[in-house]
């Protein structure tokens, strides 16, 4: 008896989600003097109401890295999790998001949205190169384990800073053994988006070096899509994940953190007194049932499978003004949606690219980009009318020219031969 005991009071301590996007926004706040998660509230609220674009066409396409954290084990063991591990965990990911049918991220929830984002593995480095493994970086950590507190917690003052790659250019995730297998039940935590446009505040303020989602390795990818097992149920689905990047792109808990008085400033989340576990189905609190399948719940894996209109309004207007998240969004040449209103005259001679500018244009901004939309160069400021740009460096084949005045993006496809 008491052996069955024990094994039930082990149970509880797992068997119960914890997000820390909460605590470690509020240490990081302190830490680098920022505006308050109200103030950012504030500027959602003012973009949400100023953007009256239709956004529901549009499919936005973020590129990822993960950095697989390990202390010395075999690709595929333990902490060292495989690239089939991480390709389950992006496809839940686009199930989840894109609402797909005949996958666990569907639902006929008039309230549910398909997002129109999508994820996919940076298929090319910070320098251009190939990855022998699509969207993964795998670093050597040096310990076992990384402390679950928000407090001076080494994966924020030395793991990210020293590991991230350009997050205006890739969407950073680790995947980290958190301090022992129990841990606090820490499953991961996201860095909320950055406001801007304040006067004297800077877009990066420090916050870029930490930019992404840390998630467990045992929550991270999915037990359907393969055999990992060390994928711990019932958080072996990938909503995990799913979660935190809700919260990467500005969501906040349905229950708002507190009691029935505060909101997560969706009016199609109905309140909740407090954060649900298992899968209550049909439990209410603060007069009305609650959502208990929203992915910015605290339910297991497989009760979860709904993002609403308005957390989709509020994830695309982060995607659209947020620094950083604005420019991974640019950064993809199939989220570019707007046609040029000025001529650029474009011509190549062997691989030097010649581009005529109006001289009423002032100047331009140009980058190369490859075909699958990944940024090849730094952006070079074109001044004059006529300009001349030397390609000789890049190996034939075909390339975008990506221009911007600082406000719009045009795109022109050119071949290198
Ligand atoms: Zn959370």
């Amino acid at each position: 008896m008491i052996f069955s005991f024990l094994l039930v009071f082990e149970g509880n301590l797992i068997a119960q989600r914890n997000c820390g996007t909460m605590a470690f926004d509020s240490v990081r706040r302190v830490e680098y003097s920022l505006p308050s998660l109200e103030d950012f509230e504030n500027w959602l609220n003012e973009k949400m109401t100023q953007d009256t674009r239709l956004k529901s066409d549009q499919v936005y396409r973020i590129p990822v890295i993960v950095h697989v954290v390990h202390n010395g084990e075999n690709p595929g063991e333990g902490a060292n999790i495989s690239y089939e591990q991480v390709v389950s965990q992006i496809q839940v990911l686009n199930e989840d998001f894109r609402r797909m049918q005949g996958t666990r991220g569907y639902n006929d929830d008039a309230a549910g949205a398909d997002t129109g984002i999508e994820f996919y593995l940076a298929e090319y480095g910070p320098d251009g190169e190939d990855l022998g493994e699509p969207g993964i970086d795998r670093v050597y950590g040096g310990r076992d384990s990384w402390p679950s507190s928000p407090l001076r917690n080494p994966i924020e003052t030395v793991l990210k800073p020293s590991t991230i790659w350009d997050p205006n250019r890739y969407f950073n995730i680790w995947t980290v053994n958190f301090g022992g297998f129990v841990s606090r039940n820490l499953l991961g935590y996201a860095q909320f988006p950055d406001m801007s446009g304040l006067d004297g505040l800077s877009d990066t303020n420090g916050s870029a070096s930490t930019d992404g989602v840390v998630i467990g390795y045992q929550y991270f990818g999915s037990s359907d899509k393969g055999d990992f097992p060390d994928l711990y149920a019932p958080f072996d689905l990938g909503r995990t994940t799913t979660h935190e990047v809700g919260h990467w792109l500005g969501l906040r808990h349905i229950w708002g953190d507190g009691d029935c008085s505060v909101d997560d400033y969706c009016n199609d989340t109905p309140n909740a007194a407090e954060p649900n576990y298992g899968c209550p189905e049909g439990k209410i609190s603060c007069n009305s049932i609650d959502m208990i399948n929203n992915y910015l719940d605290y339910t297991d894996d497989p009760c979860m499978n709904i993002f609403t209109n308005c957390q989709k309004e509020r994830m695309l207007t982060v995607l659209e003004n947020s620094p950083r998240r604005k420019e991974l969004v640019v950064n993809n040449i199939n989220a570019i949606p707007e046609e040029p209103d000025i001529t650029i005259h474009i011509y190549m001679s062997g691989k030097l690219l010649h581009v005529e500018i109006p001289p009423s244009q002032g100047y331009l901004s140009l980058e190369i980009i490859s075909i699958d939309g990944r940024r090849l160069t730094t952006r070079e400021k074109l001044l004059n009318t006529y300009n001349t740009v030397d390609l000789n460096y890049l190996p034939s084949g075909i390339y975008i020219v990506a221009f911007t005045d600082g406000t719009r993006y045009f795109t022109q496809k050119i071949i290198l031969k």
